[in-house]
């Protein structure tokens, strides 16, 4: 649905009282003193993401070490005016204070939320590959809480976004309704459940990462069985959704995929009311640890292509 049918979509998002009914993921859930006050949160977020922006982008794409402020110089000519984006900035140490709110000046508009924290899985479906991946990733990322109140800073909801396994070895010391926080799925099988559940408990938002979704079955296989994932979406009922469509094959969907899935994720879109985040990793050998994506051509046309079958396919609206 374009333009002035948006607001009625979001209408449409769960009220409290519905978001209060037992979970279908969670059999035994008591809601907390404070999830009346957290929830409204998880409402504003999704109401002002929905309201900016057409898409976020996550600044994965302009490689670990790269700067991740180049990627609006880029994303203007990829957009090209008619989409509206914004950026989930990938908290890295060695850039967070360039994405802090008072050094952003004119850019702080373009932040919709922050990437942080992967932590911890103990799970077989990491390989010793990723295992090493994410610590350097990690060791490599602003710490959770002050993430938190750096997003704090902010005049709006700027959100965090760790994964379900930071989340899990942080909950002492996370003060959950101080910001907006979200919590993703990682690869591990019970990932799912443990975010939801999670989430479910403090009240606070999910991000479904599809890419994650499917590694976290064994001998998955996309063009047989990404109904599994649809299925799945419509119990998670993420607030976000993480569409990873980079050239890096083990962190994105296949380069082609079947038109169904893209058609099921728009109309999962319009029923869920989820907000797309587009990932995007070129992979060690084409720029996934530095490049500089504005004066690529290439990699400006490669956004271009996919973003067309988002759009296409109603997954990203105008
Ligand atoms: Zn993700």
């Amino acid at each position: 649905m374009p333009g002035p049918n948006r607001k009625r979509v979001i209408g449409l998002w769960p009220s409290l009282q519905e978001r209060n009914l037992p979970s279908p993921l969670s059999a035994t859930w008591s809601p907390p003193q404070d999830k009346i006050l957290i929830t409204t949160y998880v409402n504003d977020l999704s109401k002002h993401l929905h309201d900016t922006y057409n898409v976020l982008f996550s600044t994965d794409f302009c490689g670990f070490l790269g700067n991740p402020l180049v990627a609006i110089d880029c994303l203007k000519m990829v957009c090209n005016d008619e989409i509206k984006f914004g950026l989930e900035a990938v908290a890295f140490k060695h850039v967070i204070k360039n994405l802090h709110p008072k050094s952003l000046n004119g850019t702080s508009e373009f932040i919709g939320g922050y990437h942080g924290r992967i932590g911890w899985s103990a799970s077989d479906a990491r390989t010793l590959f990723d295992h090493s991946k994410v610590l350097l990733l990690d060791s490599q990322i602003t710490e959770t809480q002050l993430l938190l109140q750096i997003a704090s800073q902010f005049n709006r909801p700027i959100y965090v976004n760790i994964h379900e396994g930071e989340l899990n070895s942080n909950l002492g010391n996370i003060q959950t309704n101080s910001t907006t926080l979200v919590v993703e799925n990682d690869i591990s099988p019970e990932s799912v459940d443990k975010a939801f559940q999670l989430s479910d408990k403090l009240g606070i938002g999910r991000i479904y990462d599809l890419v994650h979704g499917g590694r976290s079955r064994p001998n998955f296989n996309w063009y047989k069985d990404w109904k599994v994932i649809s299925d799945e979406m419509k119990k998670f009922r993420p607030t976000l959704v993480h569409i990873p469509i980079g050239t890096d094959a083990s962190d994105s969907l296949p380069n082609i995929m079947p038109e169904q899935f893209w058609e099921e994720l728009g109309k999962l879109r319009n029923e869920l009311c989820f907000f797309p985040i587009v990932e995007c990793q070129w992979g060690i050998n084409r720029g996934s640890i530095i490049c500089e994506p504005h004066k690529d051509p290439w990699r400006i046309r490669y956004l271009q292509a996919k973003l067309k079958i988002l759009v296409d396919n109603d997954v990203v609206k105008k």
